[in-house]
């Protein structure tokens, strides 16, 4: 119920209606029975600091940013975390003594099911294809793992050397690098972590994999494959791999587990992680 005292959060984004983040932000905040409300907000890029700046005259908690606000925003905060300026975007944003903070939950939200899987992950290195806004949320996760390598393979030779350079001034000193598409065969025989950061195999392209079923085989056995797409799921990469008999995650559960460490950052309450998966699971389906 929304009552005099309700607190809010949000979203936003320009567009913002595709944003399934008000679904399991309202799961969550209904099953921990707490005073808040998760809306959808709509701001043109020229309104964006009006817009933060209302927030802060009408007492908002906090909120997230979705495209085209995550760099753009960076400027008008008070404060940025490591993370979120080694990846160059923040997601989550939070009021605290007297200016907005932020950070990004995105590393996070990809980390967490890696993480429960209690491997010695200092013997994986991992391989993250594509360069773009992404792959930067993955690099810093899996520098956060403790990959002892971590590949990123892209298909512009400018872009990916932009990328490479761009982590030398950052926070974070991942061991990064960078590699053409045509060397994927000899770079996955040695990989424990193998992610898919392009939109390959998206909706309404579901048949399309960034990895042929022959790439897919040269990986090690214990090899997970990690695809951040979500519609359709499986796609058809995690289709190849899941023959292949590696360990899968989708996109799904790091659009979940962002929203969680989103989640906790507001309300300072474990989230009830699987409510939002299945609010999710339940409007995807
Ligand atoms: P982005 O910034 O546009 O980057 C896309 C990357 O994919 C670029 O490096 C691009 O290469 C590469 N690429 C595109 N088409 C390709 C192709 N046909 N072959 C090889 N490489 C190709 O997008 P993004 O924000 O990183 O998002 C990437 C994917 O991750 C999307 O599917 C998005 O939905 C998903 N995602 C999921 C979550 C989640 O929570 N699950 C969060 C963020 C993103 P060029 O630079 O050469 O064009």
């Amino acid at each position: 119920m929304i009552k005099g005292t309700t607190q809010l959060l949000g979203v936003i984004g320009y567009p913002v209606k595709h944003s399934m983040s008000p679904i399991m932000h309202n799961a969550a905040i209904a099953t921990l029975g707490l005073d808040y409300a998760y809306l959808p907000f709509p701001i043109a890029p020229e309104r964006l600091k009006t817009a933060i700046d209302g927030f802060a005259a009408v007492g908002l908690t906090g909120f997230n940013i979705t495209i085209p606000h995550k760099q753009t925003i960076m400027p008008l905060l008070a404060n940025i975390s490591d993370v979120a300026q080694a990846i160059g975007a923040v997601n989550t944003v939070w009021w605290r003594d007297g200016g907005w903070w932020g950070t990004n939950t995105d590393a996070a939200g990809f980390i967490a099911p890696l993480q429960a899987l209690g491997r010695d992950w200092g013997q994986s290195s991992a391989l993250i294809l594509g360069n773009g806004g992404a792959a930067r949320a993955v690099v810093a996760a899996c520098h956060q793992l403790g990959c002892p390598e971590i590949l990123v393979v892209g298909r512009s030779a400018e872009k990916l050397a932009a990328f490479a350079q761009s982590w030398q001034t950052s926070p974070l000193q991942p061991p990064l690098s960078v590699h053409a598409w045509d060397k994927l065969n000899e770079l996955l025989p040695r990989v424990g972590l193998v992610v898919n950061s392009t939109p390959v195999g998206m909706a309404p392209q579901v048949e399309a994999s960034p990895l042929s079923a022959a790439q897919v085989a040269l990986l090690p056995s214990q090899a997970i494959a990690y695809d951040l797409i979500y519609t359709p799921r499986p796609t058809r990469f995690l289709q190849q791999a899941d023959t292949a008999g590696l360990v899968t995650f989708d996109g799904l559960e790091m659009l979940v587990q962002q929203g969680a460490a989103a989640l906790e950052i507001w309300t300072q309450q474990p989230p009830p992680v699987e409510v939002m998966r299945q609010s999710l699971l339940d409007y995807l389906a």
